[in-house]
């Protein structure tokens, strides 16, 4: 189906992949319906408390040949980056099979990266033109980002990844000495190592852009409301519009844009997606006395550390486990040492302190799912970024505009197919890949 003339398309999600397409599609010509059930730039998102990394570098699936064989170390660990909860370990089974199968041969791996590659290559200046349309050009800064390791044989021992990130195209290079005491002056001496990502960029308030991306849709014609999609309407293959909390919107196509939520939606449209929480946390120190000019994500911790309206944050760790149970506040803890650790400065002090936890939204093979539903051609899907959607979101939005015209997408949408899951989904019950829409319960920080 092709909708080049502009049509009325309903964006189910206002995080950074559903307002990222809404300002494509109402630059050219749709008009748009944002709906989601908080204010844009609220922290109920996980496009609000990630770790501000916008990396061409990030094109590294999380599975990895011989992860299989630290599960029952994840289990038992509780301050180590990646864990699984064991109360979900029944039902995430099958998702976690198929995440250690995705990583499971280098091959593999450097498939996924050269599909990752087609997002992410030119993320930065991608995310320097949408903050500049919306007015926020200032939230994108491209210093570059810093990978620190402890010495030079800590990188050497991974340096098989770096070496398939060159293959990708990424441009990055030692920075030792000198250049590393004056990029991060603060960052410990114990850290001798490390690896500039040259093209890199970060954005230095996710949640304040949200907001002034739905300002400037706002402004641009489009309407954003409050509201909890309940239902995609189709009958005969057509779509009839979205039961929403706040009654019926007719439309004529839909993007599912809704993160952690999105795979009842994904059924409803014909398509049965093993989406799973890999949950992760921040913790922000407000009054903190370092200030990261270039972020810098400490690769024995594997935690990005940004400094966020004035705030040192620490965004990271892996938690596989259901997106309603309660938060582990221990795991904010565990990011809270490696802070202290990294920046001996923070040590002996006691900081002003806030915590949050949130839902990546990702698919065992690490890539996001991007085109047209199974069941119905006016919907298409745009969900499942996992560690990548803030640095993914523009380019997935060029794809959907694509696909909404009828052009042919000028970045290959194959490797993002929902159909890849097909052997999967029939091989499992309903748990792995639900269809009831289920709320998630809120607030996820420790205080207002
Ligand atoms: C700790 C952590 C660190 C991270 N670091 C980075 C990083 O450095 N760089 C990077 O690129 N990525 C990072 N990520 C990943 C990134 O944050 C996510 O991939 C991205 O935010 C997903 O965006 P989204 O718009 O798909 O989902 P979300 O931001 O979760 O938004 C989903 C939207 O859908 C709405 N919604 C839900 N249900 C419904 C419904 N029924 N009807 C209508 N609307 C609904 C929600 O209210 C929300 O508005 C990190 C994630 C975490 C948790």
């Amino acid at each position: 189906m092709s909708i080049s003339h502009p049509r009325h398309v309903a964006v189910i999600g206002a995080g950074i992949v559903g307002l990222a397409v809404a300002e494509r599609l109402v630059a050219e010509g749709h008009r748009v319906t944002v709906l989601a059930p908080d204010p844009p730039g609220s922290d109920r998102c996980a496009s609000y408390g990630n770790g501000a990394f916008i990396s061409p570098a990030s094109v590294l699936p999380l599975s990895a040949p011989g992860l299989w064989r630290r599960v029952p170390a994840m289990l038992l660990d509780p301050a180590g980056p990646v864990s699984i909860r064991l109360r979900d370990l029944p039902r995430l089974a099958p998702w976690l099979l198929a995440f250690l199968r995705a990583g499971s041969r280098p091959d593999r791996v450097a498939r996924i990266a050269q599909a990752l590659r087609l997002l992410l290559h030119d993320a930065p200046a991608r995310h320097a033109a949408l903050s500049a349309r919306a007015g926020a050009a200032d939230l994108i800064r491209a210093t570059g980002l810093l990978y620190a390791f402890r010495d030079r044989a800590a990188f050497e021992a991974e340096r098989a990844g770096w070496r398939l990130r060159a293959e990708c195209g990424v441009a990055w290079r030692a920075c030792e000495g000198a250049e590393l005491r004056a990029l991060a002056p603060d960052l410990s001496p114990a850290c001798r190592f490390a690896i500039l990502v040259t093209g890199g960029a970060w954005c230095a308030d996710p949640g304040g852009y949200l907001a002034a991306l739905a300002r400037f849709l706002g402004a641009a014609g489009a309407e954003v409301r409050c509201d909890r999609v309940e239902a995609i309407g189709i009958s005969g293959g057509q779509l009839r519009g979205l039961s929403c909390a706040g009654g019926f919107l007719a439309c004529d196509a839909a993007v599912i844009a809704a993160g952690i939520a999105s795979a009842p939606l994904a059924a409803q449209a014909g398509d049965r997606v093993p989406l799973a929480a890999e949950r992760g946390y921040h913790v922000e120190i407000a009054d903190a006395p370092v200030s990261l000019a270039v972020p810098i994500m400490p690769q024995d911790g594997k935690m990005a550390n940004v400094s966020i309206r004035g705030a040192l944050r620490a965004a990271g760790q892996v938690e596989i486990a259901a997106p309603e149970a309660p938060p582990n506040w221990a795991r904010a803890e565990v990011l809270l040492s490696h802070l202290e650790r990294t920046y001996p400065v923070l040590s002996g002090r006691s900081h002003d302190l806030r915590r949050w936890m949130g839902c990546r939204p990702s698919l065992p093979d690490g890539k996001p799912v991007i085109g047209r539903a199974s069941g119905c051609a006016a919907v298409i899907h745009a969900f499942g970024h996992g560690h990548v959607g803030l640095a993914s979101a523009p380019a997935t939005a060029e794809i959907v505009a694509d696909l909404l015209a009828g052009r042919p997408p000028a970045r290959d949408p194959a490797p993002f197919s929902p159909r890849r899951f097909r052997r999967f989904s029939a091989r499992q019950k309903s748990d792995a890949c639900p269809t009831q829409i289920r709320q998630l319960p809120g607030p996820r920080k420790d205080r207002p």
